[in-house]
């Protein structure tokens, strides 16, 4: 479910590419919700394939720009994701508390650490992967870049929500004219991409999996709200 107050205009006016700081001060001045503060609306979250690239790798973090292998950091746009888990329940969900929520996506230049096949050789690598625990309140939080692109798919970024007794894995996707703007500056390729509509996945629930991005004053904020089914 996208955190919007908006969720039936189209796509393209839902999404509000503004200063988050000048967001937050008109929220305010409106008596509008807190951005990130509005009630969920309880709604469960297409599930999405995992695709050949997770990597249990157990690694705890915020920031997944950086390899811990050897510390090089992804160039790339700044990217914060803040999620919010929620265990949905029939018409009503609650904060989904202690749960592991991984993250992992491409970097600028379409490739995915810790792989090996026809396309990859990244093995040992652990760029732009990590999990993190939800809070209370069902929150997670991450430092990264906005994905780049690889053939044969819309710009994604891939998830998975863990407890004891369950697993949700899905993808998150972005606005197609946000990434043309984004990828046209290095180190991003710009070259032709797949685009939303013309993946097969993204058509499989994938609007109900754009995330709400705004302008930070670094980079981009996006965020997004996670109805799984209550174990
Ligand atoms: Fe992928």
């Amino acid at each position: 479910m996208k955190r919007t107050t908006k969720a039936n205009l189209p796509r393209r006016n839902a999404l509000r590419v503004v200063a988050a700081a000048g967001a937050a001060l008109a929220g305010a001045t409106l008596g509008a919700p807190v951005r990130g503060e509005e009630a969920p609306r309880c709604v469960l979250t297409p599930a999405q394939t995992e695709g050949p690239y997770f990597v249990d790798e157990r690694l705890e973090r915020t920031d997944l720009r950086s390899d811990p292998a050897d510390r090089t950091v992804q160039p790339g746009a700044l990217l914060t994701l803040a999620l919010r888990v929620f265990a949905v329940d029939g018409a009503a969900c609650a904060p989904l508390a202690g749960a592991i929520v991984d993250i992992w996506h491409c970097n600028a230049a379409g490739i995915y650490s810790d792989v090996d096949d026809m396309r990859l050789a990244t093995r040992g690598a652990k760029f732009l992967r990590g999990y993190q625990v939800t809070s209370t309140d069902g929150r997670v939080r991450f430092t990264t870049i906005y994905p780049g692109a690889y053939p044969g798919r819309a710009v994604h970024i891939h998830f998975k929500v863990r407890t004891r007794t369950s697993q949700f894995t899905s993808q998150l996707y972005f606005d197609d004219a946000l990434t043309d703007r984004v990828h046209v500056n290095p180190p991003y390729t710009g070259g032709k991409r797949t685009r939303n509509a013309q993946d097969g996945l993204y058509r499989a629930g994938g609007r109900m999996l754009e995330l709400d991005v705004v302008r930070a004053t670094q980079g981009y904020a996006a965020a997004y709200d996670v109805g799984v089914r209550r174990a």
